[in-house]
């Protein structure tokens, strides 16, 4: 009787792997909040060629050049009308490309309106690759990300170009230069350089709203994300200006100031740790400086042991 169990064990598992069905509903429910919400976005003028648009998703960039606009993100594929209209009010012109910084739905959920209409979808090649599959995101920094599955996107809506560690686009008068560093929000962020305008939207790799998220579950990594903004600190001098994924235009000032709060945490955990401190004893080391929930901090001084252990 006890050598028949491991059959049965394998005769089983594969028909339940096979009969679940991904689940939807927090993404699914995402997309109807986000319906239901919001109905206009933000246009914030940066200079005569360049526009943020803001709410309802990752910030989006609007560069205008050549008689051609180029959109960094493109947001919910529900809210195309919405982007649409926000962009007919700066300008008439036509989308050349769209650049997704990463593959996360609130940044480039937009390909599912846009990629069918022909317009070309640049990303780094892992963000791609993360496109074409079901996946499901790192829970355990922010609950609200708990169980969230993303659904894969067809054929239609996946980026036309893609690239390792570097790529340079002309237009008009701009160079603009997207790089990878590697592991940071997630395996596949591209920071966006526009070099003669000296502004740099940065996806989710660098973010205003307190604790970065990292996606653990695809490719991210916190360690990757310190060593990110410290790489893009040498990209920046004091007068660029970053358009983050969430929040206000930035500068190299605050980078710096998230580096250093993040590499503090970063330390302490891993010194905590090493001499047998409690989660709790890690986080009452660390003075709160972001967004002060307690919470978020412990979640990520759980998720950086996490990061560890799969080294
Ligand atoms: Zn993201």
């Amino acid at each position: 009787m006890k050598s028949l169990i491991p059959t049965i064990l394998i005769a089983i598992f594969p028909l339940v792997s096979y009969s679940q069905k991904p689940n939807f509903s927090v993404y699914n429910n995402q997309i109807n909040m986000v319906k239901d919400e919001v109905k206009y976005f933000e246009i914030e003028k940066i200079n005569s060629q360049f526009y943020m648009l803001v709410g309802g998703g990752g910030n989006v960039g609007v560069f205008i050049s050549n008689g051609e606009v180029i959109l960094i993100d493109n947001k919910y594929e529900i809210l195309e009308d919405v982007l649409m209209t926000s962009l007919r009010e700066i300008t008439d012109k036509p989308i050349k490309y769209i650049i997704n910084t990463h593959f996360h739905h609130d940044h480039s959920d937009g390909n599912r309106a846009f990629g069918k209409q022909g317009i070309p979808i640049i990303s780094h090649q892992n963000a791609k690759k993360r496109m074409m599959e079901d996946v499901e995101l790192y829970g355990g920094i922010y609950s609200f990300i708990k169980d969230f599955v993303q659904p894969k996107y067809d054929k239609a809506s996946l980026p036309v170009f893609t690239y390792e560690s570097k790529m340079t686009i002309s237009q008009g008068n701009e160079e603009i230069e997207l790089y990878n560093f590697g592991k940071a929000h997630t395996d596949g962020d591209s920071a966006v350089v526009f070099k003669n305008n000296n502004i740099i939207h940065t996806g989710d790799a660098f973010v205003r709203y307190g604790y970065p998220y990292v996606d653990l579950n695809n490719g991210g990594s916190i360690k990757g994300l310190i060593d990110f903004l410290g790489t893009l600190e040498l990209l920046c001098d004091n007068n660029t200006i970053i358009i983050p994924g969430h929040g206000e235009l930035s500068k190299k000032e605050d980078v710096t100031k998230l580096k250093n709060t993040l590499s503090d945490l970063y330390t302490k955990t891993v010194i905590g740790l090493k001499n047998g401190l409690s989660h709790g004893e890690i986080s009452d080391s660390i003075e709160e400086t972001l967004n002060g929930d307690a919470n978020v901090k412990l979640n990520y001084i759980k998720s950086i042991e996490l990061e560890l252990s799969k080294d």
